[in-house]
């Protein structure tokens, strides 16, 4: 049985001071030589990533206990404010993940040209990441439209390998269309930005990152997401998850699951104020499987949009965790 740390959130002390006891007690800190904290800096029009100042702590911490860490992620395959390292670096000073203010430096993991290791015929990891020593991967919990839930394997799977490994992974969610439904708008072609539709409507599947924008446009219903879509993508989440982490060339990680502002949709979007469940705390774990099951099981698997757990299921059948957990309150 794993064991989860958890410190609540709305308990009187503020999570911010019991962040150092969490991170002391879960990873008995041993996150030494240079450490990866792998996390999402903030679309350009979001508001609900983790906070700079909750990492500023961790780094604290970190160096505190010999520590060499970086704040780390990697560009998108849409093309938004981290499309590229430049676009990101932009995005993500503005949202204050500033060197001078974490104490250390912030790199975008796949460099300026979509830099990674290949470990298998799928799966590049950014090459940063590869080169560290420990990880600290700090994720926001939050719902999901295409995987029904976003947590630490996610945030490995799609957020620590390169653009061709988050295709890969996104292939299966490229929408289907019914040309008996469609009204030609014209809408999907002005919204689409990687020229992956024809003037005659038809998708043109190598150029489509299957992004879903032209679905939310359609009114006719004429696009959709392909049948069992949220299962096919949970299950590459796991697969890419696993090959990553026992690809990599060292084997110290700590998850760390943040319950506060959990919006029903991913740091990628844009704020919206609706929220999932009130705030709840911080989670920390060894294993993957277990802190992202309690991480669902806390706010309630019924609150998000279809079966949050098939990519638990999944990883845990990978060997990446355990489904049996008990949660250490501190
Ligand atoms: S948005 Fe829908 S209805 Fe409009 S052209 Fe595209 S597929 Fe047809
Ligand atoms: S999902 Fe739609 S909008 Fe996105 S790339 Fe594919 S065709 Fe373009």
């Amino acid at each position: 049985m794993s064991e989860v740390y958890f410190i609540a959130a709305n308990e009187g002390v503020p999570l911010l001071d019991k962040l150092e006891i969490l991170l002391e007690r879960a990873a008995g800190v041993n996150l030494n030589g240079i450490v990866a904290l792998k996390m999402h800096m903030g679309e350009r029009d979001n508001k609900t990533f983790v906070k700079p100042v909750y990492i500023k702590k961790l780094v604290e911490v970190m160096k505190q206990h010999g520590g060499d860490p970086f704040v780390t992620d990697t560009t998108t395959i849409y093309k938004e404010a981290r499309y590229t390292a430049m676009d990101y670096y932009r995005t993500a000073f503005a949202h204050g993940f500033l060197p001078s203010y974490l104490g250390c430096p912030v790199i975008i993991a796949d460099g300026l040209k979509d830099d990674g290791v290949q470990v298998n015929e799928q799966v590049e990891i950014a090459k940063s990441i590869y080169e560290s020593d420990a990880m600290l991967l700090v994720s926001h919990a939050t719902g999901h439209s295409a995987s029904s839930f976003g947590g630490a394997i996610k945030n490995v799977a799609m957020g620590c390998v390169t653009k061709k490994t988050k295709r890969y992974q996104h292939d299966v969610t490229r929408p289907v269309r019914d040309p008996e439904l469609c009204t030609e708008c014209d809408r999907c072609i002005e919204v689409c930005k990687h020229n992956a539709i024809r003037e005659d409507h038809e998708l043109i599947p190598e150029n489509c990152i299957g992004c879903g924008s032209c679905i939310s446009e359609c009114t006719s219903g004429a696009l959709r997401s392909p049948e069992g879509m949220s299962e096919k993508l949970q299950k590459r989440l796991a697969e890419v998850a696993h090959a990553v982490l026992r690809n990599l060339p060292y084997s110290t990680f700590l998850f760390l699951n943040f319950l506060i502002d959990i919006t029903p949709f991913c740091d990628c979007a844009e704020y919206t104020p609706e929220y999932l469940s009130p705030d709840i705390g911080v989670l920390a774990s060894n294993d993957i499987v277990a802190v992202d099951l309690a991480t669902i099981e806390m706010i309630g698997t019924q609150v998000f949009e279809g079966d949050p757990t098939i990519q638990l299921r999944e990883a845990h059948k990978l060997g990446l965790g355990e489904l049996d957990y008990k949660i250490v309150k501190i």
